[in-house]
C-alpha cells in the first residue's frame, strides 16, 4: 500500500491546532516548558521531522513520551504519517544542524493502521488509496467496550450483526450523542467480522469519506466503478450519517447504494447523532428506509458506567490510580466518555512526566480548567437554596410575596446570581421565583450591580456566595 503523500505546508498550517491539543492534553506547565518551541520542519517518506531549538535530555525524554499521542492526533488529519523524528535547529543565524542518529529519539512503533478492503479493491480503482476504508482503531474492540444500562441494547445488536452471517435486521442504526461510543462499536464490529468470518468483505467509512469518494468519482467520471465497488461489499458501515444532511446528490447516491445492498441481503450498519426521524436535512424517503431495521440508541452515561470504564482503563494504565481519583472523575466528568478518557489520560500523562504518583489533589490541579467548566453548571434551585442558607431565610419566603427588606435583598441577589451563573432567560428566572415578571428580575440584576459598585463589603459577600456556588465541594 502506498502511503498517501503528506504536504509539509498543510502540516505547518495545522500545527497551531495541534499545539492547542498538546497543551490541553499535557497541561500548561509541561507544554510551556517542553513543547512550545517544537515545530514541523520537513517530511521524509512517511516521517515528519520536528525541529526543536535545544538539545536537552529532559526535552527528549518528554518527546519520547508524547510521541505516540502526537502521531495519533497527526494521523487524524494526515493518515500518511507513520512516525516522528526530531532535528535540533538552532535559532536564527546559528548553524543548521541535523540531529544525528545516536541522540535522536526513535519513535515507538507507530500504531498499526490497517484498512479493510485495501488489498481487495478492484483494479479499476487503483487510484492510490482512494478506495481504502477508514483505518480501524485497534483499541476499539468489543473486549474494551464496557457495557452498562445506557449502551446495552446497542452493544447486543452490534455483537449480533458481527457474529451472525444471516442478516436479521437491516440496517442496524446506532445513534447517540457525541463521545458515547458509536464509533467504538462500529470498529468493534469490523474487527470481529475480520476475525470470525474473514471471507466477508467489510467496508467501514465515515459519511464524509463516502461523500468525498462520490464527488471524486463524479469528477473523474468513474461512477461505474464507484457503484460497483460499493455494491460489492458484504457489510457496509457508514459512520456519522448526519453529515450528509442537506447534501442532496450525495444523499441520492447513498439512497441507491443502500437499496441495492438491502436487495442483495447485505448487511448495512449506520451511526448518527440522532434517530432517523430526528435527522434534519435528510429526505423523508431515506429517513423511513433508515428505520427499517433495528434502531438502537446509546444513552448518556451513568455514574456506574463511567466508573466501570475508568476501572477498565486504570487496569491497563502504566501506574496505580487510586480509587478516590477514579470516583472523583466518574462523579465530575459527566459530559461524555471521550472527555472522561481525556481527563484520565491527562492525569496519567502529567504524573508520568513529573515522575510522581497520582493523587486526588494532583488530579484536581491538573484538571482545574476542565473542572471549572463543569462547576459552572449551577442550577436555579441550587442558587436559591444556598442563598437561603447564606442569609438565614426560608425558601418559602424567598419565593413568597412578602416584601420586607430582609427578604427583598436576598431575593434580588439570588435572581442576580441566576442571571450570572445560569443560561436561563429572564422570564424563566422570574417564574422560578414564585411566578414573578421578567422585569422584576431585570430590576433585581441592575439593583445588585449598583449595590456591588457602591458597597465593597456587600460586593465581597456576594462574591463569596457566588464562589461557593461555583466551586463549592463535590
Ligand atoms: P462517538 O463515535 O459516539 O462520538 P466514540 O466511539 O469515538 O464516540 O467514543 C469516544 C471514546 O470513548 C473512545 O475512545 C471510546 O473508546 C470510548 N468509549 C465510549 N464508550 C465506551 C465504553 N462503553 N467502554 C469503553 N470505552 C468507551
Ligand atoms: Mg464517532
Amino acid at each position: 500500500m502506498l502511503a498517501p503523500y503528506v504536504d509539509i505546508n498543510a502540516v505547518i498550517k495545522a500545527w497551531r491546532g495541534l499545539q492547542l491539543r498538546l497543551r490541553t492534553h499535557f497541561g500548561e506547565d509541561v507544554y510551556r516548558q517542553w513543547l512550545d518551541e517544537i515545530s514541523p520542519a520537513s517530511i521524509e517518506g512517511s516521517n515528519l521531522y520536528l525541529k526543536t531549538p535545544h538539545n536537552l535530555t529532559g526535552q527528549f525524554m518528554v518527546l519520547q513520551k508524547i510521541d505516540q499521542y502526537l502521531v495519533q492526533i497527526l494521523q487524524e488529519d494526515f493518515p500518511g504519517l507513520r512516525g516522528l523524528k526530531y532535528t535540533v535547529e538552532k535559532p536564527v543565524d546559528e548553524e543548521r544542524n541535523l540531529f544525528s542518529a545516536p541522540v535522536s529519539v526513535a519513535p515507538p512503533a507507530p500504531v498499526m493502521l490497517s484498512s479493510l478492503l485495501t488489498e481487495e479493491a478492484p483494479n479499476s480503482f487503483d487510484a492510490g488509496n482512494m478506495m481504502e476504508g477508514t483505518a480501524l482503531d485497534p483499541r476499539f474492540t468489543f473486549e474494551n467496550f464496557v457495557v452498562g444500562k445506557p449502551n446495552e441494547l446497542a452493544y447486543a445488536a452490534a455483537r449480533k450483526v458481527a457474529e451472525d452471517e444471516k442478516v436479521s435486521f437491516n440496517p442496524l442504526f446506532l445513534y447517540g450523542g457525541v463521545g458515547l461510543g458509536k464509533t467504538h462499536l462500529m470498529h468493534a464490529i469490523a474487527h470481529e467480522i475480520r476475525v470470525k468470518t474473514p471471507h466477508r468483505k467489510v467496508l467501514y467509512l465515515s459519511a464524509e469519506k463516502f461523500m468525498y469518494r462520490f464527488i471524486r468519482a463524479l469528477r473523474f467520471k468513474d461512477m461505474m466503478a464507484f457503484k460497483e465497488y460499493f455494491r460489492s461489499v458484504d457489510v457496509l458501515m457508514i459512520d456519522d450519517v448526519q453529515f450528509i444532511a442537506g447534501k442532496d446528490s450525495t444523499q441520492e447516491e447513498f439512497f441507491h447504494t443502500f437499496n441495492a445492498l438491502i436487495d442483495q441481503q447485505k448487511q448495512i450498519i449506520l451511526s448518527a447523532d440522532k434517530s432517523p426521524t430526528d435527522l434534519s436535512g435528510i429526505e423523508d424517503r431515506l429517513k423511513s428506509r433508515l428505520s427499517w431495521g433495528l434502531v438502537a440508541d446509546i444513552h448518556p452515561s451513568t455514574y456506574e458506567l463511567r466508573l466501570g470504564i475508568l476501572q477498565a482503563k486504570a487496569e491497563k494504565a502504566p501506574m496505580m490510580i487510586p480509587a478516590n481519583v477514579i470516583e472523583f472523575l466518574a462523579h465530575k466528568i459527566t459530559s461524555n466518555i471521550r472527555e472522561l478518557e481525556g481527563a484520565l489520560n491527562r492525569v496519567i500523562a502529567h504524573a508520568e512526566l513529573i515522575g510522581r504518583s497520582i493523587t486526588l489533589e494532583g488530579t484536581q490541579d491538573v484538571l482545574a480548567d476542565l473542572l471549572r467548566s463543569y462547576d459552572r453548571k449551577v442550577t436555579i434551585d441550587c442558587i436559591q437554596k444556598k442563598t437561603c442558607e447564606h442569609y438565614g431565610i426560608k425558601m418559602a419566603d424567598l419565593n413568597g410575596a412578602r416584601r420586607s427588606r430582609n427578604l427583598v435583598r436576598p431575593r434580588q441577589i439570588a435572581m442576580y446570581l441566576c442571571k450570572k451563573l445560569t443560561t436561563r432567560s429572564l422570564p424563566d428566572i422570574g417564574r422560578s421565583f414564585g411566578g414573578r415578571d421578567h422585569t422584576t428580575v431585570l430590576h433585581a440584576v441592575s439593583k445588585v450591580e449598583e449595590l456591588m459598585r457602591d458597597d465593597a463589603a456587600m460586593a465581597e459577600d456576594i462574591d463569596l456566595l457566588r464562589r461557593s456556588l461555583q466551586f463549592g465541594g463535590l
